[in-house]
């Protein structure tokens, strides 16, 4: 049987994703038309995507060590759930707040852009919000008490990708239904923006042999992703992209080392993390206890100096 190189399943599933996203609005229209209500696409695509991505992962996997356990399964479940009707209703939330104070706007500026151009102004819209909220919550202490529950997985893979606090994932659907709402892009446009960032964020954290090359100097690719949840902050401080890598490109955090990533991944001096979901849920009310008890490897600035940021 045909096995693709690492380099070609990248690109292939980049390619297989940008096709699942452009074709979101046909996919949803097809849908309604037999009765189903608006934006099930959207879920659909999801669960179809889930299934192909695991099944790569178990054909051709990075790292076996990066599955996880059945315990992870659930916790990831919850998070999944939780996640997505935190960020869907945030998102309209957001978007509901551009009409609410600006009810006579009625222009569409960018739905002329067409479903590519406005599919790249969307994404280049809602990357620089998640870009600044992301790097900020590497460099503030508080915010990084909420955004650490991200990180707290030793192993990436496609089920462990919505492992966010809600806190982190209300405050960023706010912020990005608001400015790709009052950005002024058409319904079909929203729709694929909505599927976009609704499927990346899997490919992204994929547990499986992919060699991106060029791709990285456009898309976050999972290669990149992986330094980004090195549990080594010099090399995680970098690649906050959400689908894009084009603002780490312009600020300085682009960053793609000539060798392996050999550093061991999750929360940088804390070894014993919260994993399940409830105590993660706790986690940003509980910091001094997880604090005290990794205090060997945290409180040891001499010999760690890339704590400087945290608290
Ligand atoms: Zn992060």
């Amino acid at each position: 049987m045909y096995e693709p190189t690492p380099r070609q399943l990248s690109t292939g599933l980049h390619a297989l994703w940008g096709g699942i996203v452009l074709g979101a609005d046909r996919l949803d229209r097809r849908l309604q038309s037999r009765g189903l209500p608006p934006g099930l696409s959207v879920l659909v695509t999801i669960v179809g995507w889930y299934s192909l991505l695991g099944a790569v992962e178990r054909r051709r996997p990075h790292d076996d060590e990066w599955a996880g356990t059945t315990a992870d399964r659930r916790a990831d479940a919850a998070f999944f759930a939780m996640s997505a009707a935190a960020a869907s209703t945030a998102s309209n939330y957001g978007s509901s707040l551009v009409r609410r104070l600006l009810p006579g706007r009625t222009a569409m500026p960018l739905a002329r852009l067409g479903p590519v151009g406005g599919l790249a102004a969307s994404l280049l819209i809602s990357d620089l919000v998640h870009y600044t909220l992301h790097r900020t919550s590497h460099e503030w202490g508080p915010a990084w008490t909420v955004h650490s529950v991200h990180h707290s997985p030793a192993g990436l893979n496609t089920w462990n990708a919505t492992r966010f606090h809600p806190f982190e994932q209300a405050l960023e659907g706010v912020l990005e239904g608001f400015v790709v709402g009052l950005a002024g892009f058409s319904p079909t446009q929203h729709l694929t923006h909505s599927t976009a960032r609704a499927t990346y964020g899997q490919l992204q954290h994929i547990n499986a042999d992919v060699d991106s090359g060029p791709l990285d100097h456009v898309f976050s690719t999972p290669d990149l992703h992986r330094w980004h949840h090195s549990e080594v902050y010099a090399e995680g401080d970098n690649n906050y992209g959400a689908v894009i890598s084009i603002w780490d490109r312009i600020f300085g955090t682009f960053f793609r080392p000539n060798r392996p990533l050999d550093s061991e991944l999750g929360v940088g001096r804390m070894p014993d993390f919260p994993q399940r979901f409830l105590e993660s849920m706790l986690t940003p009310f509980r910091w001094g206890a997880i604090k005290g008890r990794n205090a060997s490897t945290w409180l040891t600035p001499g010999t760690n100096p890339d704590l400087h940021k945290r608290s």
